[in-house]
């Protein structure tokens, strides 16, 4: 039986966000103040993204999509060492899938291969900015390494304009030279040389003349500002190391407070939206595009907050620790907080897409308690899970009177939250499976489930009568020996009949077996992230592994369906380690808040 298609992408309907952000760009549409709005999400490929970096998707690929315009997907690759293509897929993968489903023009990646910017204003030819990049690898995002022959122009004018110089500084000389914060720094006494000996220098650089760390290109701003960003930043430096996206035509490469203005500029980025760290940078973001007096309107940089969550981290250094010391099984684990891992676990992504509805936009820093997140599947998976029958940990009911061979089909609803309910057949046989939680031999007070003697409905089916349980040689229930009323069932001469307890089941033959896993929170405490010994936090819980009973129709289950075992949770097929036949199922998120008792 096929389900019900899952997950088209849709955003619920809700009210248009608003933010300060926001407003901004609600001003300057009204001023008409640019012809299209355009922001960017520019990921550095050095890691998996996770659900931190989704606020910041949402929010740009949002402003872009509720104006009309364009969010560029854009590879912040100038830092070749810890950069890899894995990250860049991996990336790619994730903002596709989690946008998915918003007007498609608002993605930048379609305009990839034709001209991101344009090249002339009022006529006049923009004296830097070369051709669109075509690199025939680049179907799709756009890559600040791809326009690394045009920052080797801007720098060269920079130099020109006197506002740049080759320093022959070694790093630690560098840093020692820089000052601290109530400290101002000291000029490099290579700050003076000649706009013709820089020229010559920053060619050789690039030529491959120096080793590494020999020199570096420096603004020339206020070694005593108070910001200390201002302090002659660092432009370019040597790193003979080849690049995952550029090759190995470079050798010099830039920073990112000079890659991304500038990188800005040529995408013709109208709001350049970042986090609050940035904040101190934005004078610099601002003295560069400045001081080359470029021909085109600048783009703007503004900050906001950005997104922790309780029992999380984001930070990509201890994921990837998590990941390198095998506390989780790689970077898509259900239990890390990388969309790729909560795409495995079954979080749709519109259910990440209303957490950062729900969270906001603001300037202030705070954590957002994980519940609220919980709290945005469950509702998400409400709506669009199909209801189904499985037993996570079965003990064997018999039913005394059925024949064997013999099976009942039931009606069974497929999610009643729907406009017009759907159904289908469950079979009862002569064997059930029961969860053993719903079974007791003596009972604690006010026990409604199945005891000795006992009387519990089958959902879907039938009242049953417990009248005998057998054990093994240990004293474990092997078997409960039950009778079936089936004048009980929906349409019989006693549907009526009430019992206090309903509970789910699965034929024993005819039900397919399943490994199924339990997740639950990494970590153990609110704020795992405090400490550097945060592994000592992992939740030794946080994975559970059963065997399984389903329901027959869960046999042709497909990875984009999503399902709510009734009383249990919801769940999706692993991607990864289903095969046909061996489905794996991981829970996604259980049905209630277990932690809120805690
Ligand atoms: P790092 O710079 O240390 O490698 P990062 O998480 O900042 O890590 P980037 O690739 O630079 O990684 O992030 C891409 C974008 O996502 C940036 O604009 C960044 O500000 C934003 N971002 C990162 N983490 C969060 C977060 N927790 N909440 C909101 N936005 C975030
Ligand atoms: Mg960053």
């Amino acid at each position: 039986m096929s389900v019900e298609p899952t997950d088209p992408g849709a955003a619920p309907a809700a009210p248009a966000p608003s933010d300060f952000i926001r407003d901004i760009v609600a001003q300057d549409v009204a001023a008409r103040r640019h012809a299209e709005i355009i922001t960017r999400f520019p990921p550095e490929p050095n890691g998996y993204l996770h659900i931190g970096h989704a606020k910041s998707i949402c929010l740009n690929f949002g402003i872009a999509r509720e104006n009309n315009g364009r969010c560029n997907l854009r590879f912040d690759d100038t830092n070749p060492v810890k950069e890899d293509v894995e990250y860049v897929e991996s990336i790619t993968t994730d903002v596709r899938w989690l946008i998915a489903g918003w007007a498609d023009h608002c993605l930048g990646l379609k305009v990839k291969g034709g001209t991101p910017a344009q090249q002339t204003v009022n006529g006049r030819a923009d004296a830097y900015a070369a051709p669109a990049p075509a690199s025939a690898r680049d179907t799709e995002a756009f890559f600040a390494s791809d326009y690394f022959e045009e920052l080797y122009g801007y720098a060269v004018a920079l130099i020109q304009r006197g506002h740049a110089y080759v320093c022959d500084l070694t790093p630690e000389e560098t840093e020692a030279y820089r000052g601290a914060p109530d400290k101002p720094g000291r000029d490099s006494p290579y700050r003076t040389r000649s706009v013709a000996e820089n020229l010559d220098l920053f060619a050789r650089m690039r030529a491959g003349e120096f080793p590494n760390g020999a020199r570096s290109l420096r603004a020339k701003i206020d070694m005593a500002s108070p910001n200390i960003w201002l302090r002659d930043p660092l432009l370019y430096r040597i790193r003979h190391t080849a690049h995952h996206h550029a090759g190995d035509k470079w050798c010099i490469y830039p920073l990112y407070d000079f890659a991304h203005c500038l990188s800005d500029y040529l995408e013709g980025i109208t709001h350049s939206i970042c986090t609050i760290e940035f904040e101190v940078h934005r004078p610099l973001y601002d003295w560069i595009l400045q001081r080359l007096e470029l021909p085109r309107a600048l783009p703007r940089q503004y900050e906001f907050a950005k997104l922790n969550i309780s029992y999380t981290i984001f930070s990509k250094r201890r994921l990837l620790q998590l990941v390198n010391e095998r506390h989780v099984n790689g970077w898509d684990d259900p239990r890390l907080p990388t969309l790729s891992g909560a795409r495995r676990r079954g979080i749709p992504a519109s259910a990440i897409r209303r957490l950062a509805a729900l969270v906001g936009v603001t300037k202030f820093e705070s954590v957002t308690d994980v519940a609220l997140f919980e709290h945005a599947i469950r509702d998400e998976l409400n709506a669009l899970a199909a209801r189904r029958l499985a037993v996570l940990r079965p003990v064997k009911v018999v039913l005394t009177n059925l024949p064997a061979g013999e099976t009942v089909l039931c009606d069974a609803t497929n999610n009643p939250q729907d406009e017009n309910p759907t159904t289908r057949q469950v079979p009862l046989t002569r064997e059930v499976y029961i969860e053993s939680e719903d079974f007791a031999e003596v009972p604690p007070p006010k026990y409604f489930r199945l005891k000795p003697g006992g009387e519990v409905r089958l959902k879907y089916a039938c009242i049953i009568k417990c009248d005998e349980v057998v054990k093994d040689a240990t004293g474990a229930v092997t078997e409960l020996r039950c009778t079936a009323d089936l004048t009980t069932r929906a349409g019989g001469t006693n549907a009526d009949r009430k019992v206090k307890g309903t509970i789910h089941w699965v034929s024993a033959n005819l039900s397919v077996a399943a490994e199924v896993r339990l997740y639950d929170r990494l970590f153990t405490v609110a704020e795992p992230g405090a400490t550097d010994d945060f592994t000592r936090h992992l939740n030794p819980g946080s994975l559970e592994v059963v065997t399984a009973r389903l329901e027959p129709s869960l046999a042709t289950a497909r990875v984009e369906d999503r399902f709510q075992f009734e009383r249990l949770g919801y769940f999706a097929l692993d991607p990864k380690d289903s095969a046909p036949g061996r489905p794996v199922f991981n829970r996604t998120i259980t049905l209630k808040d277990t932690w809120a008792k805690k």
